[in-house]
């Protein structure tokens, strides 16, 4: 069974990284899909956080790491993915988590939402907080992959 992680990952954190990592003991493919959103402004261009994803996941062999625009359900049809996996951390996520799958339910009745719940030691952490302790000079190298972490610094300095 193939799931697809969609996400911004602008830049991927320890928390999407331990998503990915607990989604391939359940699914045979995980297929880590970079959304190009028009109206978001990224940090990291989506070539950039391909490799960033690619770099820091190499480790796993049932990992594809893609990128796509538009619907995630028709990049989903087009990869023959019934299953979209994504995380929860907090209430508020959950709120906007199945709103997201309630809609994507009604735009293609073949695809599941899987729901991962975070670990606990990451609930606390999104590409925006990693994002805003970088920009004030705070120390980032417990929230992201190392070779994030350096992309982030050069970034800044
Ligand atoms: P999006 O813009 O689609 O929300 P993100 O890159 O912010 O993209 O998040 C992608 C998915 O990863 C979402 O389902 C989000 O809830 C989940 N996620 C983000 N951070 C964490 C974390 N620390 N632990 C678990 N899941 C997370």
């Amino acid at each position: 069974m193939v799931a697809i992680y969609p996400g911004s990952f602008d830049p991927i954190t320890l928390g999407h990284l331990d998503v990915i990592e607990r989604g391939v003991k359940l699914f045979d493919q995980v297929i880590v899909a970079v959304l190009c959103n028009p109206s978001k402004d990224p940090l990291f261009s989506q070539e950039q956080r391909i490799e960033q994803i690619r770099y820091c996941t190499r480790h796993l062999s049932n990992v594809e790491v893609d990128s796509f625009t538009g619907l995630t359900v028709e990049y989903a049809k087009l990869r023959q993915a019934r299953v979209l996996l994504r995380g929860l951390r907090v209430l508020s996520d959950f709120e906007k988590e199945l709103q997201m799958a309630h809609t994507n339910q009604t735009l293609w009745d073949g695809v599941e939402t899987v729901f991962l719940a975070t670990a606990k030691e990451y609930s606390f952490l999104s590409s925006s907080i990693v994002k805003e302790i970088a920009k004030f000079g705070g120390s980032i190298s417990h929230l992201v992959p190392e070779n994030v972490a350096k992309d982030i610094c050069s970034y800044y300095s």
